[in-house]
């Protein structure tokens, strides 16, 4: 048996769109009868690029999320679906079959994730189908992972243990989106925009100087999350936080008082200039 998937690493992609125009390449102007009609070169994102801001000026992180469709497992679009006009395959790829979805636009709005578009002047739902007329040529992989230039994308059989997707979920160091939704994504994501706190240390004796080297330490009801040391510009990073949640930031370095800083917002913040200043 194959059960295809996909596993997307968010911090490798550069939000360079060649996903997406090879997947309006392959689509635009092309029916596939049996997978899916044209899709309209305007209004339709079936490898969407979302483009999340996070923190503020001056310290300001850019993420690029692609979002196809999922192929849930328990997939809301084929329960709502008539005649078998949404199913599953046995590979796991679901399909909306162009001819037998016609004027069921129920299909489209089950899903949770708005992955399917509604063809007004067709009167389709239609979304991506992971290339499923490729795979069943031959191809390995569908256009929008052979065109990604950071391998941020891996598709594979995740019933093969040794396949790379495989190796990838049984490292644990992976997450779906909005798994509220009970739907069983197979498409699996590494590096999800989480939260961040930053800063930037001074020693109040050497300003002319980057402070690098100093030793900082996040902190959670006063147990140790995780530390790091400052770069050649003396500043300082902790990605992938969780959101809601205190934590607080300690910063030591020998021959200095140390400090430590409540982080009182929930969001992504940047403390700032954080002095040190020599003991005694
Ligand atoms: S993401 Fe939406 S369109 Fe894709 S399988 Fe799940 S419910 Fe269906
Ligand atoms: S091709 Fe790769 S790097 Fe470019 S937007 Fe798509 S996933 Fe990101």
């Amino acid at each position: 048996m194959t059960t295809y998937g996909m596993l997307i690493d968010v911090d490798r992609c550069t939000g360079c769109y060649n996903c997406f125009l090879s997947c309006k390449d392959e689509y635009c102007g092309n029916d596939y009868p049996g997978y899916s009609a044209s899709q309209p070169e305007f209004g339709q994102f079936w490898m969407n690029i979302k483009e999340v801001e996070r923190g503020e000026y001056p310290k300001v992180k850019v993420d690029y999320t692609p979002i196809p469709c999922m192929q849930c497992k328990n997939a809301p679009c084929v329960q709502v679906a008539q005649n078998g006009a949404a199913y599953m395959r046995d590979d796991g790829i679901v399909i909306i079959d162009p001819e037998k979805a016609k004027g069921q636009k129920e299909i489209a709005d089950a899903c949770p994730y708005r992955v399917i578009y509604w063809n007004d002047a067709l009167q389709l739902p239609q979304k991506c189908t992971f290339c499923a007329h490729l795979l069943d040529k031959g191809w390995k992989q569908p256009r929008c992972i052979e065109s990604c230039p950071t391998d941020a994308k891996v598709f594979g059989d995740l019933d093969d243990p040794n396949s790379e997707i495989s190796k990838l979920k049984a490292s644990g160091n992976y997450e779906v989106l909005r798994p509220e939704f009970n739907a069983s994504p197979k498409v699996l994501y590494a590096s999800l925009p989480k939260r961040f706190i930053s800063g930037e240390v001074l020693l109040s004796d050497k300003k002319s100087e980057c402070a690098q080297g100093i030793k900082v330490t996040l902190q959670k009801n006063g147990a140790r999350v995780s530390d790091t040391i400052t770069d050649v510009y003396g500043d300082f990073e902790f990605d992938g936080l969780e959101q809601g949640t205190g934590y607080s930031v300690k910063v030591e370095f020998d021959g200095y008082a140390s400090i430590s800083l409540e982080v009182a917002s929930r969001i992504d913040t940047h403390l700032g200039e954080i002095e040190l200043v020599p003991k005694g």
